[in-house]
């Protein structure tokens, strides 16, 4: 079966360095990934290079492309494989085509040269954080198991330096969860970040505790867990709806707005199907997701097959439609399946108490913070139908933080003059998920 309408949708993860880092932080499920290609020296070679762009330019029907590099540690490849990438962008971009690179980087590698680079070449840069210093270094570590804030801290400064486009990616981990706002503050007003990227760690592992790549009956103990993950987002958004809205973008949050409005979140993770995020590895593999780079998710080689040809196989298909296909009855039934949709599948391994594989292990926290944020955005999404713009849902927080601090005999926060009890004071909250439309 070909899948032709998938094509302008599709997004490659580009991996020039495979799994390959320059650090070793403690939860990073790609450091297992180099046993996949043992005896690989993991660069890109031009020809693979050549291919990619060559093929993601003619697998793309839009004018806007945008060219990811990942890793493991993409900065190690060195400047000047980027530097032939911009070429070949040239070579291959058709008229009016415009390319965004995007880098995610632990950042400890950066120099003045490369954020000339960036900059020159409109680079946006996602730094991979934790929080401040202490809760950052709990994982981010070196090889000799040292810590890795000043090093990264040094490399968002550079990028400050030279106005090079940045943004933040934190791991929600066992020990960062239980300090949401200090970790959120900390990006907003140290980091000086104004977009954030939420990722859970969930790492699998077996019985005698050695982390195993999307199997394993249990966690690890610095995997976060759920009823954290609940509690760590809706703080956030707590404080981030009284005062950052419009101002700092957090993905997840951005996401939520968007599924509440009918839209797609933009966030695989809360879309009914998967299949539109690939990886390529450095040897040319494709894979169907970033999340399973492993044997059974192979596609084929881009030196052999074409990423369109590829990408639009029957196999790519099926895992898309496995995402809806296999959700437990559990979230068939869930209030807010609209917003979550059963998450990641790499995250459902649980049981259900009716005996149903599948559930997502992230469940409760989802379900906690989908139900948390559900009367605030009832009122963004109204104000944004009504043409107003999001941040107004501040002010009318601000009247209900009013309101429930309000006494039954003083005056109502609305301004009426009337006592409360007469007037604001006799209406109920709006709290069933049903009526969010
Ligand atoms: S498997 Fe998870 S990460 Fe991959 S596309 Fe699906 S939801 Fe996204
Ligand atoms: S909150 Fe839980 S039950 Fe509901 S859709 Fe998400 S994973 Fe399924």
């Amino acid at each position: 079966m070909t899948q032709n309408y998938l094509l302008p949708r599709i997004h490659v993860l580009a991996k020039p360095t495979g799994a390959i880092c320059n650090l070793a932080c403690s939860y990073c499920f790609f450091l297992a990934k180099e046993a996949l290609y043992p005896g690989s020296r993991f660069r890109m070679s031009d020809e693979v290079l050549e291919n990619y762009v060559r093929q993601l330019i003619a697998a793309h029907r839009s004018s806007q492309v945008t060219v990811a590099w990942q890793g493991g540690e993409p900065t190690l490849m060195g400047i000047d494989f980027y530097r032939r990438a911009i070429e070949l962008q040239e070579k291959y971009g058709k008229t009016g085509m415009v390319f965004e690179n995007t880098m995610q980087t632990n950042g400890t590698l950066l120099d003045d040269e490369w954020c000339r680079f960036f900059k020159e070449n409109n680079f946006l840069i996602g730094i991979s954080i934790d929080g401040p210093r202490e809760l950052h270094d709990a994982y981010r570590v070196d090889k000799k198991g040292e810590g890795t804030f000043d090093r990264v801290m040094e490399g968002l400064r550079l990028l400050q330096k030279h106005d090079v486009e940045y943004n933040v990616l934190t791991t929600v981990n066992r020990v960062n969860a239980d300090c949401p706002l200090e970790v959120y503050r900390f990006l907003r007003d140290e980091a000086g970040t104004d977009w954030i990227q939420f990722i859970p760690v969930v790492e699998r592992i077996n019985e005698e505790g050695h982390t195993l790549y999307q199997r394993g009956e249990t966690v690890s103990n610095r995997s976060v867990k759920p009823e954290q993950l609940g509690s760590f987002l809706s703080c956030i958004f707590d404080e981030w709806v009284r005062n950052d809205v419009g101002k700092i973008f957090v993905q997840t949050f951005e996401a939520s707005a968007r599924k509440w409005l009918g839209l797609p979140s933009g966030m695989c993770v809360f879309e009914e199907t998967c299949g539109m995020g690939l990886a390529l590895e450095h040897n040319g593999d494709l894979y169907s997701c970033d999340h399973f780079v492993e044997p059974d998710y192979l596609l084929g080689n881009i030196l052999e097959k074409e990423i369109s040809e590829l990408a639009a196989a029957e196999k790519q298909y099926r895992f898309g439609q496995d995402k809806c296909d296999s959700l437990p009855q559990v979230c068939r039934e869930c209030e807010v399946l609209f917003a979550c949709q059963g998450e990641c599948p790499k995250n459902r391994f649980l049981t259900t108490s009716a005996g149903e594989n599948g559930l997502n292990y992230l469940c409760k926290g989802w379900k906690a913070f989908f139900r948390h944020i559900n009367f605030p955005m009832q009122i963004m999404t109204g104000l944004i139908r009504r043409g107003y713009p999001a941040s107004e849902v501040m002010r009318v927080i601000a009247l209900e933080d009013a309101f429930s601090r309000a006494g039954r005999n003083d005056p109502c926060p609305c301004g009426s003059g009337q006592k409360f009890k007469r007037c604001h004071g006799t209406r109920k909250k709006e709290k069933n998920l049903k009526g969010r439309a």
